[in-house]
């Protein structure tokens, strides 16, 4: 593929080569650096710079943009609110651009003029990394984080693609998943000890950690409080997604383990919706999981829902905002509706009334919501087949945000994963990444752990200590 096919691509994903209308794109360098890309048919863009230094770095940048631009402009294309920018993080390139000397007022410019954003985009992105940045720490493995992933659920919704193993087929396999997990827990703390590591938080994923219960759980987090916990542990989260998960003695054991933050996840207000994306749980579950979580005195309450469930318009949307700000919880996250390949839905997807084209209307009533209740955006990615091309944001009372989800997001610090799908980050000082994948099947994971665990532990006390 040639750079300018590479680029049409980036910004129109669909476009095939061939018989068609030409694309032409000059750079000349003189006195001034020109871009000029046109498009058969009269359809042109230009600019012109006479800092050749900053422009010789940002010529890639201006070709996708005017390439973008000729496009929409040709073929009546709705302007993309996040311009040329594709990738999954876009507060990275802000961060990169602060840490290599840029003023504030030279990225919002480059926001703008050289990858096109919107301004309200902008002003978004611009908001989330300046709240981003004192989160961030001068040495990334010092301190780290901790994740657990425990892949089972009650059921599996329809739009999910994590690790995730419905009980009712594989909960016979969660036994031995914990005695695995109890192996990877007892080596992990064994180095934190040996390397005398600061943990700053830690948080445990899934799948919804909640499905394991009783004496499973209290053995589990009291071995979580003895092998990870360090005096510098600032933060203890646990996704109890699915609401049906929450029992009074589950909330009682997550509250006398120091657990501050639980996820409960209604993902929309509408029961009807809830059946039909594979959700067994109503949202009087939500409700009764919410209130009896309160109870237990457990500090900080995430939500999570989604825009653009199949079946579900504007005015869906806003009734599960109204019924969420009644509850008021700590945190609200936004997601809009990705349809990823690991998900049935994606396999299904003609039977989906997805409203693709309404989705920034949901996304600006999720925006008026959460300001309603005193909440302000500090963490946002995209993912590919995202609803409309638009963002997932994470929402939170000033004094609420989550360390864990910034320092996940942004990679700026090591995090050592255990459990059913987990993935360490291992993060340089140059904040490049090592990755280390454990299996997402419980039956693989516990089969697998104990050989490979040496190999592992190794490596993290290897990049650790180099
Ligand atoms: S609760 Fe979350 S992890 Fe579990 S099946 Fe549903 S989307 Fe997947």
């Amino acid at each position: 593929m040639t750079t300018t096919e590479a680029a049409i691509k980036s910004v129109v994903p669909k476009a095939r080569f061939g018989q068609g209308k030409e694309v032409s794109v000059t750079v000349s360098f003189q006195e001034e650096l020109h871009v000029n890309v046109s498009l058969e048919g009269g359809y042109c863009w230009s600019i012109t710079t006479s800092d050749i230094s900053d422009g010789e770095r940002r010529v890639k940048e201006w070709i996708r943009l005017g390439i973008q631009r000729v496009f929409q402009e040709c073929y009546d294309l709705a302007p993309s609110p996040w311009g040329t920018l594709t990738g999954v993080r876009p507060t990275k390139l802000v961060h990169s651009l602060l840490e290599s000397g840029s003023s504030w007022k030279e990225v919002e410019q480059i926001l703008l003029q050289v990858y096109g954003l919107s301004p309200y985009k902008k002003d978004l992105l611009v908001d989330v990394v300046n709240r981003q940045r004192p989160f961030f720490h001068a040495n990334p493995n010092n301190p780290v984080s901790i994740y657990l992933g425990i892949p089972f659920c009650p059921t599996r919704c329809s739009y999910c693609s994590f690790a995730a193993y419905p009980l009712a087929s594989h909960g016979h396999l969660l036994k031995g998943f914990l005695t695995a997990l109890r192996s990877e827990i007892q080596a992990v703390g064994a180095l934190i000890r040996e390397l005398d590591l600061k943990v700053e938080t830690i948080y445990l994923g899934g799948g919804t950690p909640t499905t394991v219960t009783g004496n499973d759980l209290r053995d589990l987090l009291s071995l979580i409080t003895q092998e990870l916990y360090t005096p510098e542990t600032r933060e203890y989260t646990v996704e109890a997604g699915r609401p049906e998960t929450l029992s009074w003695e589950t909330l009682c054991i997550l509250k006398e383990a120091g657990v501050q933050r639980i996820s409960i996840n209604p993902q929309t207000m509408h029961d009807q919706t809830l059946r039909r994306v594979g959700r067994e749980h109503t949202v009087d579950d939500v409700r009764n999981a919410y209130d009896l979580t309160r109870q237990a005195g457990i500090p900080i309450i995430n939500m999570d829902i989604i825009l653009g469930l199949p079946g579900e318009e504007p005015e869906h949307v806003a009734y599960t905002l109204q019924e969420i700000e009644r509850l008021e919880p700590d945190n609200l996250t936004v997601h809009s509706l990705a349809l990823k390949r690991a998900s049935q839905l994606k396999a299904n997807v003609g039977e989906a009334a997805i409203a693709h084209a309404l989705g920034d209307v949901m996304v600006d009533l999720a925006r008026e919501s959460a300001s309603r209740i005193g909440m302000i955006p500090y963490y946002l990615y995209r993912q590919r087949h995202i609803l409309g091309g638009l963002e997932n944001i994470g929402y939170a009372k000033p004094d609420a945000m989550s360390i864990y989800n910034v320092q996940m997001m942004e990679e700026k610090q090591t995090i050592i994963a255990l459990g059913g799908g987990g993935m360490t980050k291992l993060v340089s000082p140059d904040l490049s990444l090592v990755r280390l994948a454990n299996p997402k099947c419980p039956a693989t994971y516990s089969q697998q752990v104990a050989s490979g665990l040496d190999e592992k532990v190794d490596q993290i006390r290897a990049h650790l200590t180099s």
